[in-house]
């Protein structure tokens, strides 16, 4: 897991983690990438998936706590997080919590936006960040449960660190020319940013 747990190689991070913070991300990492590559087995019919019970106001007001079926609370922001790039079942539960009705999907990704934001971003936005597409997940830059459209003017695609990074700091991703520019928090500050890392080749001046 030594690659997985490596500080960043960005100049605009100061990783601040334990050793052991660093080991407990590296192995989240590694079982996103096996998700990701979606040759785990399923379970009753089902991919592998968590269960987050939330409910809409606390996703929209970013207070109060989420649960997960099986490990405790997590904080609303987290919830929100998760709920940035996932699909979500809706569930009316009853006055003892009891589930009443349970949806259809009601929310994913559309493929064909997920495939058009990266094909645009080829792997993680983040200024400096080397991660490919496949393993990355999709941002909204204004949330979903904020009204934020699921457009490709609103997705980015990034690493999940990155993501996480995004929804727990104050950087701020703008769009310039149909380019994500990630604007560093004011603490950090200078000039928004772009990757350069992913650009297109430029085929034509590839020599046979
Ligand atoms: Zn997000
Ligand atoms: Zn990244």
């Amino acid at each position: 897991m030594s690659p997985l747990a490596a500080p960043p190689a960005t100049d605009t991070e100061t990783d601040l983690r334990t050793a052991a913070q660093r080991d407990a991300d590296a192995l989240v990492e590694l079982a996103h990438r096996a998700l990701d590559a979606g040759d785990l087995p399923t379970e009753g019919g089902e991919r592998p998936q968590v269960v987050v019970t939330v409910s809409l106001a606390m996703l929209r007001g970013r207070i109060g706590s989420a649960s997960l079926g099986l490990g405790g609370p997590i904080n609303a922001d987290i919830a929100r997080r998760i709920a940035c790039d996932a699909r979500v079942i809706p569930v009316v539960l009853g006055a003892r919590g009891e589930p009443l009705d349970v949806g259809r999907a009601s929310y994913t990704i559309p493929t064909a936006i997920r495939r058009a934001v990266i094909v645009r971003d080829r792997g993680c936005a983040f200024p400096g960040c080397s991660i490919p597409a496949r393993w990355c997940e999709i941002h909204h830059i204004v949330h979903w449960a904020d009204n934020g459209p699921t457009s490709v003017g609103n997705c980015v695609a990034l690493c999940g660190r990155h993501h996480k990074l995004l929804h727990h700091s104050r950087w701020r991703i703008d769009m310039a020319s149909g380019i994500p520019e990630f604007h560093p928090p004011p603490w950090l500050g200078g000039p928004p940013r772009q990757n350069p890392l992913h650009t297109v080749p430029d085929l034509t001046r590839i020599r046979q």
